[in-house]
């Protein structure tokens, strides 16, 4: 398992690999201090250096040998597939993975493919913005090419609007740079046609160059800028089944474009009036805490589960998810500055539905709202018999969370 230090996606992950008894090396950019008392368990690898990184891997495989890797993020998952090439197994291409992360090349070759994508436009930093603002259809939005959880995302009206977003997005990549994220494309940007019409999550598996659709969401709260941050996740989906299907088979001719023919995916798509638009799709599963909403077959069944055994040709359980209806709210980011307390948890618990409250902010802990920021405070998760009871049930939770943030200038 590639698993950045920041990540979430740890405890899901290793507690699916203990159901099945699976033994699991944990790798990540940054030395444990227990990576010499456990040295078959833990690993440091070089994740910016994919080169690198397969060699470290190799060497090690000489003393624990390992049978597949699997990575939880956009970089994670282009050094899990190289190491699934040398291991000599059923994987992606590699350029599918890197056009799956870079929002540009993802853009090119889904349009190149017949997928609706938007209009788009590649632009750099240093261009002057008077050579093209005037010449923009409005509304647009302006994106980073390899940020990610919509950081840096943000719609623009009119060609001021515009001229405000590109310097936003300008700061937001330079304090970025020199990171991985933004070694090649930092300097670029694109602006693209905004598309009017409902969001809706799609989660995936890929296998043998199908897709499985494991669950669609639906995203109630309207996403229309300026900022992106989401919020309500819930499944089953309530948009007429036609949609869904159209929806399902845009994801999937995006997925075969790419070339993605093994492992997770997850996609943002909308539609409107001219149908299904692909937003973006991603080679890996859904971040964050957000797959603890997801439960499979009997129940018992995780996402971590389903993607670990994929990796290792293991059976796989029913893909059907659970019968219940079941959300989850990333919990909006309550203003900008330092958290210095909250309460209400245990009063958002007992409000019947919820499964769970988990705010994953501490105390003392500094949140940036978007677009500079893509951290959430927490998550809320909901079952029950339908999904606008599970979208009430989270709505309600919310309320009674009371978060004190002291303004970051204070
Ligand atoms: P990220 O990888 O950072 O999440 P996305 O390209 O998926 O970036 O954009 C984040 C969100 O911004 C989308 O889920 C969608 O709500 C909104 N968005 C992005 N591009 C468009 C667009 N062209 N039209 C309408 N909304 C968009």
């Amino acid at each position: 398992m590639l698993l950045p230090t920041t990540t979430y996606r740890t405890t899901a992950f290793v507690e699916a690999a203990r159901r099945l008894g699976v033994d699991l090396t944990v790798a990540s950019e940054r030395p444990s201090t227990f990576e010499s008392a456990l040295p078959d368990a833990l690993l440091t690898l070089a994740f910016d250096d994919l080169q690198r990184a397969v060699r470290q891997v190799r060497e090690f495989g000489h003393r624990y040998p390992l049978d597949a890797a699997i990575g939880v993020d956009d970089d994670t998952v282009a050094l899990a597939t190289s190491i699934n090439q040398a291991l000599g197994r059923d994987t992606n291409p590699l350029e599918g993975v890197f056009a799956a992360r870079d929002k540009h090349l993802q853009r090119t070759v889904l349009a190149t493919a017949g997928v609706p994508v938007p209009r788009f436009a590649l632009h750099a930093l240093g261009e002057h913005p008077d050579n093209f603002v005037e010449t923009t259809p409005y509304p647009c939005v302006v994106k980073p090419l390899r940020l990610s959880a919509s950081r840096g995302v943000i719609r623009a009206n009119d060609s001021g609007e515009l001229v405000a977003a590109i310097q936003r997005l300008g700061a937001i990549l330079e304090s970025e740079s020199g990171t991985d994220e933004c070694a090649d494309t930092g300097l670029q940007y694109l602006v693209e046609q905004f598309v009017p019409g409902y969001e809706v999550a799609l989660e995936g598996l890929m296998t043998h160059g199908e897709l499985n659709v494991l669950a669609f969401f639906d995203k109630p709260d309207p996403l229309d800028g300026p900022f992106f941050e989401e919020t309500i996740y819930v499944t089953p989906s309530r948009h007429p089944a036609s949609e869904q299907a159209a929806l399902i088979d845009c994801a999937a001719s995006a997925a075969t474009a790419l070339g993605l023919r093994e492992g997770p995916i997850h996609a943002e798509l909308r539609f409107n009036e001219q149908g299904p638009w692909l937003i973006e799709l991603a080679a890996r599963p859904i971040g964050g805490r957000c797959s603890a909403v997801l439960r499979f077959g009997d129940g018992s069944v995780s996402l971590e589960e389903i993607v670990l055994r994929h990796a290792l040709d293991l059976p796989l359980p029913s893909l059907e998810r659970e019968q219940s209806a079941a959300g989850v709210m990333m919990i909006p980011v309550p203003g900008a500055g330092v958290l210095e307390d909250y309460t209400g948890v245990e009063d958002a618990k007992r409000v019947p539905g919820v499964d769970d409250v988990v705010i994953t902010a501490h105390r003392g802990e500094t949140l940036v709202p978007w677009p500079d920021g893509s951290r959430y405070p927490g998550f809320i998760f909901a079952r029950g018999d339908r999904p606008e009871l599970v979208e009430r049930v989270l709505r309600e939770a919310h309320r009674r969370l009371r978060f004190m943030v002291r303004p970051a200038s204070s």
